[in-house]
């Protein structure tokens, strides 16, 4: 297969990290603290952009307000994968005019994948004059340069249809706390034909394996005790690298010293191997976590999703992958309703979730996309009729779930500290190694650490445990 590289030379990135410098001296004159606002929809690989489109802000002299009217800069960082996602976003910047009108200067940016979908920055340039800057996820990695442009006012400025490119060296300013994301590839060559990302974040491309290596060291040395490698189709990375692959960057970052979990999301079944299995039953560093989204238990469904598995090898990976890993936590996605499912099919669906007893779902109403080719098809089920078969789905996925909460009752397990529950003053929440939420009264000098929890109550949601 063709080797193609498309990473950018550094000389690239650092001519940003000079525009920053350079607006820093600007922005900050005489002691001024601009601030940004910075929100993001969607997915993990959204977080993890938000995090680099917030560490360039920080080189720019930017500090973080979380309320827009004293903001100069608002980020929105879009989703495309839903219409509802979609519909939120621009209900919410409709909604900027205010603040925008009260403070004048106020610079309003929109990016991710919204913005890249077909006939979208048309859009925007019409009917969201507030818009001052719109660029595609390809052309994060110049966001510097865009910004100083559209500080500028010479005009609004819109960049998509970015070249497919890795950059390394960007800036990232993270959350607080003992979790990061850790990109090592973008983009998705799929087409599942229900969804859009392929089309919004362009073709699959790796990080090389040191630089990933590298980072997740950096991430452990600063604290980090928990670290998920992100992919839209995580374990295909390495194809357009020599002598890379998914197994073996897993086996890599996991053999790094120090205390600390890896997990990774998406997986394809199509690409959930033995050899996957077996490094992460390798390690104990692995998290016994496998997040592998099914869709449908329907073969016909299957076959229409452009899914390229079907029912039987799915559960034959899943039979694999408990075998390793005794004890492995596992979640899916499905999606519900798309064109063509039967009563029949669905049964089918629901069938699998039974056998499988996953630990968590993540159901979906099917949204029909502009340009995928689901959304073409004849879809002939009323609403209402899929909306029952959500509901039907979602009572089973959480009749499971409760039940298999319940099996943890009496046990004691170790987890990290995320955080203080807000709802809950005095109550930590942690994680279990499978990625379990679990709530105990707790001193707060334990977030950022694991700890034994024994489990003493259980919901559908959630685990209530007491230190030990
Ligand atoms: N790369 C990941 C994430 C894709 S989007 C993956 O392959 O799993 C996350 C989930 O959204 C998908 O797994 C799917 O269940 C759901 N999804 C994607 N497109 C959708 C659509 N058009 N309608 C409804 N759900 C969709
Ligand atoms: Fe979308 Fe399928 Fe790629 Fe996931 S694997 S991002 S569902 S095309």
């Amino acid at each position: 297969m063709a080797i193609e590289r498309k990473e950018l030379p550094a000389a690239a990135v650092d001519r940003q990290l000079e525009i920053c410098a350079r607006l820093r001296v600007r922005l900050t004159a005489g002691g001024a603290r601009p601030l940004a606002f910075v929100d993001t929809y969607g997915c993990q690989q959204n977080e993890a952009d938000s995090e680099r489109l917030r560490g360039y802000l920080r080189e720019m002299g930017f500090g973080f307000t979380q309320d827009e009217c004293e903001a100069d800069v608002i980020v929105i960082n879009t989703c495309a994968v839903r219409e509802h996602a979609e519909q939120r976003v621009l209900g919410n910047v409709g909604a900027l005019g205010h603040t925008k009108r009260a403070r004048p200067g106020q610079l309003i940016a929109l990016c991710g994948c919204m913005v890249e979908r077909p006939g979208m920055a048309e859009r925007i340039r019409r009917s969201y004059r507030l818009v001052d800057l719109a660029f595609g996820p390809q052309e994060l990695w110049r966001f510097p340069e865009l910004l100083e442009q559209a500080m500028a006012r010479k005009g609004r400025v819109c960049a998509v249809g970015g070249a497919d490119t890795v950059a390394e060296g960007l800036p990232v300013c993270r959350r607080e706390g003992p979790k990061a994301w850790l990109p090592v590839m973008y983009g998705c060559n799929n087409f599942c034909s229900y969804c859009v990302v392929p089309y919004v974040r362009g073709r699959e491309r790796s990080r090389r394996p040191e630089a990933v290596v590298d980072e997740a060291r950096r991430l452990i040395a600063s604290g980090v005790h928990d670290i998920t490698l992100l992919g839209q189709n995580v374990n295909s990375y390495g194809r357009d690298l020599e002598g890379a692959d998914f197994p073996s960057l897993v086996r890599a970052v996991c053999a790094l010293d120090g205390d600390f979990l890896v997990r990774f999301m998406t997986s394809h079944p199509k690409d959930a191997t033995d050899a996957l299995f077996r490094a992460m039953a390798e390690s104990e560093k692995c998290a016994r976590h496998l997040h592998l989204p099914v869709q449908s238990g329907s073969d016909r469904i299957l076959r229409a999703m452009n899914r390229h598995y079907d029912r039987a090898a799915y559960l034959e990976k899943v039979a694999c992958a408990r075998a390793r890993m005794p004890g492995l936590v596992l979640t899916t996605d499905i999606i519900v309703g798309f064109p063509g499912e039967t009563e029949e099919d669905f049964a089918d669906t629901l069938s699998l979730v039974e056998q499988v007893e996953y630990d968590a779902m993540f159901t979906f109403l099917f949204s029909p996309r502009p340009g995928t080719p689901a959304a073409e098809l004849p879809d002939p089920t009323p609403r209402a009729e899929k909306q029952a078969r959500f509901d039907r789905l979602l009572e089973t996925a959480n009749a499971i779930s409760a039940r298999k909460h319940a099996a943890y009752l009496g046990k004691t397990e170790r987890v990290l500290v995320d955080g203080a529950d807000e709802a809950r003053p005095g109550t930590l929440c942690a994680r279990t190694n499978g990625g379990r939420l679990v709530r105990f009264e707790g001193d707060p000098a334990l977030i950022g650490t694991f700890t034994s929890v024994r489990i003493t109550g259980c919901s559908t949601w959630a685990l209530d445990g007491e230190q030990v």
